[in-house]
């Protein structure tokens, strides 16, 4: 998926989902439109998902599991992956999950998850790379993609904090772009996030300066060096000028995170929902209110359609809207 996305010049949707309802969401896109996508979980939606024993692992391989059953029909191909892991969450976090792959790959099934993010962006690049080597090692061998991360993602996601990091931290130089690839391309498949700018959350129109030049130029370092080029992932996707957008398509993109905006267009038309039902939400006045109104699936359904058309538009604005290579 990621090969042809390189050579088509498109990117994937990879969208965040921390409940069987936004997973939901994000699979009705895909089968829909019969497009290829991605679905994720971070560290937090993961434990969120664990419900009550709070294990983020134990919350990723469950709603993994959760998309493998419901996913299996689907006229379309779903990747799994994970989302930022920092170095203190390695340990209970990503290796548990590359330990159960292992697992179903030893008994002949095919591994849980197709990806993983190490985030090492607060490490020295020498260490991020070693972790990330590590990793990989461990990963390549059952094809599960690592991604790894240079530079920062500006903004806040997910308890990871980097609003007032330092501005030049927020760009990847195409040194550190060729160190990835130099430590890397030949243990397994790897994707970069290289960072250009770009942020976690959404911002009034404005406020967000992109420069997806960087890209361009640390892709162009390592072709000079390796007659290659890196998969680039682009973090921070909501709110993003569809000319940037469009540009980093150009320029390497193949997997683009949406999350904060889908947060959003589920949440919207619960506000709709509860505006517009008020009375038969509360049970006032010795009245009883109307049980078809506060049943959860009532504004859960109308939530989970609200979440499925942005998934659409960011498909629509990756060029990858309709793109399947099911059957193919
Ligand atoms: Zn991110």
């Amino acid at each position: 998926m990621l090969d042809e996305a390189q050579k088509g010049n498109y990117a994937l949707a990879s969208i965040n989902v921390t409940s069987s309802s936004t997973l939901n969401a994000a699979l009705a896109a895909f089968a829909e439109t019969k497009t290829d996508g991605i679905i994720q979980f971070s560290t937090g939606g993961s434990e969120f998902a664990s419900g009550p024993i709070k294990s983020m692992s134990t919350g990723a391989i469950a709603l993994a599991e959760y998309t493998h059953r419901v996913a299996a029909d689907l006229p379309c191909y779903v990747a799994l992956t994970t989302d930022h892991c920092v170095p203190d969450k390695v340990d209970k976090f990503v290796r548990p999950l590359i330990a159960e792959s292992q697992r179903r790959v030893d008994a002949g099934l095919v591994p849980l998850f197709n990806g993983h993010m190490f985030d090492g962006s607060e490490l020295s690049m020498v260490e991020n790379m070693k972790t990330s080597v590590e990793l990989l090692k461990l990963m390549g061998p059952m094809g599960i993609v690592l991604e790894v991360e240079a530079g920062l993602v500006g903004g806040e996601e997910d308890g990871i904090d980097n609003s007032s990091a330092d501005h030049s931290k927020l760009y990847t130089t195409p040194d550190d772009m060729v160190m990835v690839y130099e430590h890397l391309h030949a243990l397994g498949k790897f994707t970069l996030a290289a960072t250009f700018g770009n942020v976690h959350g959404v911002y009034k129109p404005g406020n967000v300066k992109l420069d997806p030049e960087i890209l361009k130029n640390g892709n162009d370092a390592i072709r000079a060096k390796y007659n290659a080029i890196a998969d680039l992932v682009f973090h921070g996707g909501s709110g993003s000028e569809l000319s940037d957008i469009h540009a980093t398509l150009e320029y390497g993109v193949v997997k683009m995170n949406v999350d904060t905006d889908c947060q959003y267009h589920y949440s919207r038309p619960v506000v709709d929902h509860v505006m517009k039902n008020y009375d038969g939400l509360l049970r006032i006045d010795g009245e009883m209110g109307d049980k078809k109104v506060y049943d959860p699936r009532s504004y859960m359904k109308k939530a989970e359609a609200g979440m499925k058309a942005r998934v659409i538009q960011a498909a629509t604005e990756l060029k990858s809207l309709g793109v399947s290579l099911y059957g193919k």
